[in-house]
This record gives structure tokens, C-alpha cells and sequence, in this order.
């Protein structure tokens, strides 16, 4: 399948914005195969029809109903376009802009807007002077028709039909000008606002550190929590931050608030912006880790309260994604349509999800970084594959056990606060009652919706025009 369209179901990811989702068709492995063999055959060309069906299924005895939902891939996605977003309300709102950058931005924004106003014109000639055209093409059509039959009219009436039918392709011929040199303007302007997006993503890219002080701070804020954007990651957060990240979130999102609202120069948002913005980002990161503390409750745990509790959540983690103006990208598809499905059907998927996996990727690729410096490469999967015997076998793990508990210092009178798997459990408790709290809270914040400068700019410039037009 492709990763722009869903795994599990038909719906179109233009109709993903929508919450609840329409009814829509559910994949099996004979209808993608169907599918697949209507591409090859060319009996289906558009996108739209053949839903994101890119090669035949490799394992075909798995159907798609059974390919559970992969909670901490979507959750390290997702936490991380929150992270993205955030950022740039950041680097847009907040963080001072270059006099370049400035410049670029402004005329990314003109150009926009031009490239919109043309579109308009071409709409409204369409809606009107369109209509018009064909009328007097078939008008011209019926009067030389006419003009052929003999006998259909006198000498007096073919002279005027003649005359008429001049005025008429004197007509015809003036809208297809005025239609072409529309369609002209809007060809030049969406070349001219693809040239002023790439200046001015390159201005930006070329930023340095210096030019992002308050960037650099809020990277630090996290940092003290232990939370970085490792390079390795692409620079994006690992599973293990995000969880932190969301975990923490409240508390996070309340200190950049503060620090946010502490800085002050002339090209700075108003407060009111930033308090929505960080609210809005904090609220959803909260909402994210209450969904996936549900998620992750292993089969059998759940009970009908937290079922309706994860309904309720997505509603409003659906009604606050659009808020901050994000995506909806196929992950958080899944998320809203398919993972409460999921958990449903198999009573709780904690069990079941991919820590496991990842746990497996995460050692073999500390053994990859021992052996990749190694010269000789014939000798490569040799020493790999002692390692792994070594780590795998028993007596070595029971020895590696055996000194570690050795090494433990034995408390005496230990009480049952201090045992480690009660104090664990103390502290999910008190977590899930932290969470269901912070989600009651969330009823009574009132968001608005955070617009890309960008967006705000272009939307006012269009508004000016409208007036003085
Ligand atoms: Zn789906």
C-alpha cells in the first residue's frame, strides 16, 4: 500500500478531516489483489480509484483486519508533527526575523496572494462570460446551419443571419482572447509564487543558530527534561522522548508559555497568541498520552469507562488537531478511526504492539555499530553472529543475571512502599488519575485557532483588496 493512504480502510484522505469518518469499505486481501489486477490491466487509472494499491500483498494468508494497530510508530509520528508545528508558530511568531527573510517572506505572501486573485478572475469569467461563450458558439452553429439548408430562408434574411453571424465570431473570438490571457496570468503567477516559496525556504534554511536564540532556549527547556532531538532520528524525537514529552506535557508547555511570554521585540505576537498556542500544542500532546495509556492497556484490562473515556478523547483531539491548523495525515487516521476499533475487537492490543520489535532493531544495531568499522568485510558477519550466539545463550544470560543481583545491596526491614513493582504500580495509578484529570480540565479551556503567518497575512491582504474593490 501506499503510505499517503490507509491500510485498513477505502476512505478517500481528503474526507479524513471529517469526524466520525463516513461509512466507508474495509480492505481484504481479495480486494486489494482484485484491485491490483484492475491497475495492470489499466482499467484504472486516476489515484482516487485505485486507493493507494502499489504492489500485490506479500504475505496474503494476513488479513489487513488482522494487522494490529501500531501504537508507537503513530505515536512518535504524531508527537513529533505537534513538536513541528509548535516550532513554527515559534520561528513565525515569535523568534525575530532576519531583514532577508523578512523580505522573502513578504514576497512569498504578495506573490500568494496575486496567484489567488487571478485564480478568482478566472473563476468569475468562467461563472459568466464561460456560459455566454457557449451560448453564442451554438447560436453560431444553429445560424450556419440554417445558412446551408436551401430554401430555408429569403435573400433579406440570409443577409442578416450573415451579418449576425460576423458579430457573433467577433464575439466568440474576443472571450477565447479574454479567456486565454486569463489563464496566461494565472500560468505566470503560479511559476512566480513557486520561485518566491523556494526563496524564501532557502533564506530560511540558511538560518544559523545565532539568528534562533529563542529556538535554542526552548531546545534547552526540553533538554532539561532530558529530551532531545537526536541527529540519528533525522532530528526528530525517539519513541522514548515523545513519551516523555507528553507525559510531562502540562508542565513543559506552561514553561515555554512563560518563557515565551518574557521576550519582547517589535515583530513578536501578541500574548494572547502565544498562551492559545501553547495551550492548544500542550492540550494535544496530554491528549495523545491519555490515548496512548489506553492503548497500551493489554488484553482483558479495559472496561467499558475506557472505551467511552478514548471516544471522548478523539472527538476532542480531532476538534483541537484542526485548531492548530495540522495535518491530517494517515497516521492520525488511524489513530481516530482505527485504533479504538482495534482495541475493541481484540478486548486490549497492549500485548500485541511493536516495543518488542524495536527493542530486537535497537540491539542488532548496537552489534551492526561493533562489527561496521571492521576491514575485513568477509569476516563481517562471522564476528556479528557470535555476538548474537554469545548475548543469546543461556548461561551467559543466567551469569550476567547472577552478577548483578550480587551486586545489589540487600535492604533490611524493606517496607512495602519501598518494593520496587508497588512503588511501579503506585505511580501508574497516580499517573491514570493525573491524566483523566488533566483530560476533565481540557473541557473548560477555550482555543482558538492558531493560522500560520502566512495564512493570517494572505487572508488580510485579500480582505484590503475586497474593500477597496
Ligand atoms: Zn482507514
Amino acid at each position: 500500500m501506499s503510505g499517503s493512504w490507509c491500510m485498513w480502510c477505502m476512505s478517500h484522505p481528503n474526507d479524513w478531516k471529517l469526524h466520525p469518518l463516513p461509512q466507508t469499505e474495509h480492505w481484504t486481501m481479495q480486494k486489494i489483489k482484485e484491485r491490483k489486477e484492475q491497475v495492470d490491466n489499466g482499467l484504472l487509472k486516476e489515484p482516487s480509484a485505485i486507493r493507494g494499491v502499489v504492489n500485490d500483498p506479500i504475505w496474503d494468508f494476513i488479513e489487513p483486519s488482522h494487522m494490529v494497530f501500531p501504537q508507537l510508530h503513530i505515536e512518535i509520528g504524531l508527537v513529533n508533527n505537534v513538536l513541528d508545528s509548535f516550532y513554527l508558530f515559534i520561528d513565525d511568531q515569535v523568534e525575530a526575523p532576519t531583514d532577508e527573510e523578512k523580505c522573502s517572506r513578504n514576497s512569498y505572501i504578495i506573490a500568494d496572494v496575486a496567484l489567488t486573485k487571478a485564480i478568482k478572475q478566472l473563476d468569475e469569467w468562467k461563472e459568466v462570460d464561460g456560459h455566454n461563450l457557449q451560448g453564442y458558439r451554438d447560436e453560431a452553429a444553429q445560424l450556419r446551419n440554417s445558412l446551408k439548408r436551401s430554401g430555408a430562408m429569403n435573400e433579406l434574411e440570409r443577409n442578416a443571419a450573415r451579418n449576425e453571424l460576423v458579430q457573433l465570431d467577433q464575439e466568440i473570438d474576443r472571450l477565447v482572447r479574454e479567456r486565454k490571457t486569463l489563464e496566461v496570468n494565472v500560468k505566470t503567477r503560479r511559476t512566480a509564487l513557486q520561485v518566491a516559496k523556494k526563496n524564501h525556504q532557502s533564506t530560511r534554511a540558511k538560518k544559523k543558530k545565532v539568528d534562533l536564540p529563542i529556538f535554542s532556549h526552548v531546545e534547552n527547556i526540553l533538554k532539561e527534561h532530558n529530551i532531545s532531538s537526536a541527529a540519528y532520528h533525522g532530528g526528530k524525537l525517539n519513541g522514548v522522548d515523545c513519551r516523555e514529552l507528553i507525559r510531562l506535557a502540562k508542565h513543559i508547555f506552561s514553561r515555554f508559555e512563560n518563557y515565551l511570554l518574557s521576550i519582547t521585540h517589535a515583530d513578536r505576537c501578541s500574548d494572547d497568541k502565544i498562551i492559545n498556542s501553547c495551550r492548544l500544542h500542550g492540550d494535544i500532546c496530554s491528549m495523545l498520552d491519555f490515548l496512548a495509556s489506553k492503548l497500551r492497556l493489554k488484553s482483558g484490562e479495559p472496561g467499558e469507562k475506557d472505551y467511552e473515556a478514548v471516544h471522548k478523547c478523539l472527538a476532542k483531539l480531532h476538534e483541537l488537531w484542526a485548531l492548530a491548523s495540522l495535518n491530517f495525515t494517515p497516521k492520525m487516521h488511524c489513530l481516530l478511526n482505527h485504533g479504538v476499533e482495534h482495541m475493541q475487537r481484540f478486548g486490549g492490543i497492549g500485548d500485541t504492539l511493536e516495543d518488542d520489535v524495536e527493542h530486537m532493531h535497537q540491539m542488532a544495531a548496537r552489534i551492526e555499530s561493533r562489527v561496521s568499522r571492521m576491514k575485513n568485510k568477509g569476516q563481517q558477519p562471522f564476528v556479528h553472529s557470535k555476538i548474537e550466539v554469545v548475548q543469546n545463550c543461556a548461561s551467559v544470560k543466567e551469569k550476567i543475571e547472577e552478577s548483578k543481583v550480587a551486586a545489589k545491596r540487600t535492604m533490611k526491614n524493606r517496607n512495602a512502599e519501598l518494593c520496587a513493582v508497588t512503588r511501579a504500580k503506585k505511580a501508574k495509578v497516580e499517573r491514570d488519575e493525573e491524566r483523566a484529570q488533566t483530560l476533565a480540565s481540557l473541557e473548560n479551556h477555550n482555543h482558538s485557532q492558531v493560522l500560520r503567518l502566512h495564512d493570517e497575512k494572505k487572508t488580510e491582504l485579500l480582505l484590503q483588496h475586497d474593500l477597496h474593490e
